[in-house]
C-alpha cells in the first residue's frame, strides 16, 4: 500500500484505538505507512505509534492544535499530503475525525469513502468495503483518482502491536486565516471509570425492558465487574433514563466489542445493525419470541431483574 498516511487521534493522553486499528490493517496490507499526530505536547505519543506498523510518524506539534477542531488538522494534513505525495490517507471514525475527513476532501478536491468496514488489494487496486441497505450487504467502493481518502467504522480492525520503531519527522504548522476563526470555549468531561463504548472489549447494554431509570444501576454493576462499558436502546436514551452518547444502532453508534449483553432489548433492527458486529451475543429476556433471540449467540430466556444480578455475582465471584 504505497503512500499512506493515517489519522492518529489522541485522547487524553493516548492514542485512541481506532486509529491504531486502521493504521495495523494498513501496515498489513504492505507498503510505506505513516501517522500523522496533530495536537500540543505529542511527541511523545507519536513514538508509540510504530509499534502498530507506522514507519514513520508526522509531528504537529502546536499550542495552536491544543483543541481538538478539525479546520487547524485540515491545514496539516493538507500540507502533508501536498509535499510528502500521499495517495491514501485514512480515520478511524470519531466526530472530530468525520469533520476533519470531509474537510481535507474538500479541501484536496478527494473523494472521500466512508462507513467503511475494511479495505483490500484486490488486482493492486484499493477496494473499501461498505455495509449499506442496513448492513444487509456488502459493497465494494473505490476511488476515481487520488489522493484517496477513507474512514472507517469504530471497531474495524483491532491494533496489533508488532513492535516496530517509528521515525519521528516535525512538520512546520502553516495555519489559514480562516482555519483559526472557531476557538473552543470549553471542554465537558465525561465522568468514566471504565472504558468508553468504542474502545470497549465488554458492552451491557439495556432496554425498555429494565422497566425504569434505575434498571440502569444493575447493568452499572455488571458492566464495572466485567471491565465494560454501559451501553444503551434508543427508546431509553430518548425516555431519559440513559445518557445519549451511550445509544448503539443506526442512529447512535456502531460498536463491536468481543462481548455484547443485550438486556431487556427486543433487537430491533435498528438496535442490530449498530452491534451485530460484536464477536459474542448474549440476550436476557423474558419473551422467548423477541427479535434478538433470533442473532444471539447465548440466548437466556428470564427476567432481567432476577438474571442480571445473578450474573454479576458470578463473576465477582470468579474474579474473586
Ligand atoms: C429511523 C429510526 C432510527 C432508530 N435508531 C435506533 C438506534 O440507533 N438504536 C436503537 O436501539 N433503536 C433505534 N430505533 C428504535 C428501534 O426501532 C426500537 O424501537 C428500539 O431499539 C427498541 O428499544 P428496546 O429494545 O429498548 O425496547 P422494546 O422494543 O420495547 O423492547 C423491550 C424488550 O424488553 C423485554 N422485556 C420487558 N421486560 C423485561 C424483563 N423484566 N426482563 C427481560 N426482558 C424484558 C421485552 O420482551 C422486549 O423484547 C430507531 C428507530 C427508527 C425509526
Amino acid at each position: 500500500m504505497p503512500g499512506t498516511l493515517v489519522f492518529l487521534e489522541h485522547h487524553e493522553g493516548e492514542l485512541v484505538k481506532s486509529s491504531l486499528g486502521v493504521l495495523s490493517k494498513a501496515a498489513a496490507l504492505g507498503g510505506d505507512v505513516a501517522g500523522v499526530v496533530a495536537g500540543s505536547s505529542v511527541r511523545d505519543l507519536a513514538g508509540q505509534a510504530g509499534e502498530y506498523g507506522a514507519s514513520r510518524v508526522y509531528v504537529a506539534d502546536d499550542p495552536a492544535l491544543e483543541a481538538p477542531l478539525p479546520q487547524p488538522r485540515v491545514d496539516v494534513l493538507a500540507a502533508l499530503v501536498r509535499d510528502k505525495g500521499f495517495d491514501t490517507v485514512l480515520f478511524g471514525q470519531s466526530v472530530l475525525a468525520a469533520d476533519l475527513a470531509s474537510g481535507l476532501a474538500a479541501r484536496l478536491d478527494a473523494g472521500l469513502n466512508w462507513d467503511l468496514t475494511d479495505i483490500a488489494l484486490e488486482d493492486g487496486k484499493l477496494v473499501g468495503k461498505r455495509p449499506a441497505l442496513t448492513d444487509s450487504v456488502l459493497v465494494d467502493v473505490g476511488w476515481k483518482s487520488t489522493p484517496r481518502l477513507a474512514l472507517f467504522r469504530t471497531g474495524s480492525f483491532e491494533p496489533a502491536a508488532t513492535g516496530g520503531n517509528a521515525e519521528l519527522e516535525d512538520v512546520a504548522v502553516q495555519l489559514e486565516a480562516h482555519s483559526t476563526g472557531a476557538v473552543m470555549l470549553e471542554q465537558a468531561h465525561e465522568e468514566r471509570s471504565g472504558p468508553s463504548i468504542e474502545d470497549a472489549d465488554v458492552i451491557v447494554a439495556g432496554g425498555r425492558g429494565l422497566g425504569k431509570p434505575e434498571g440502569f444501576g444493575m447493568i452499572e454493576e455488571l458492566a464495572k465487574a466485567l471491565g465494560g462499558a454501559v451501553g444503551a436502546t434508543r427508546a431509553v436514551v430518548d425516555a431519559g433514563w440513559y445518557p445519549y452518547p451511550t445509544q448503539v444502532g443506526q442512529t447512535g453508534k456502531t460498536v463491536s466489542p468481543k462481548l455484547y449483553i443485550a438486556c431487556g432489548i427486543s433487537g430491533a433492527i435498528q438496535h442490530k445493525v449498530g452491534m451485530q458486529g460484536s464477536g459474542t451475543i448474549v440476550a436476557i429476556n423474558k419473551d422467548p419470541n423477541a427479535p434478538i433471540f433470533e442473532f444471539c449467540d447465548i440466548g437466556v430466556v428470564g427476567d432481567v431483574n432476577e438474571v442480571v444480578p445473578k450474573l454479576t455475582e458470578l463473576v465477582r465471584a470468579r474474579k474473586a
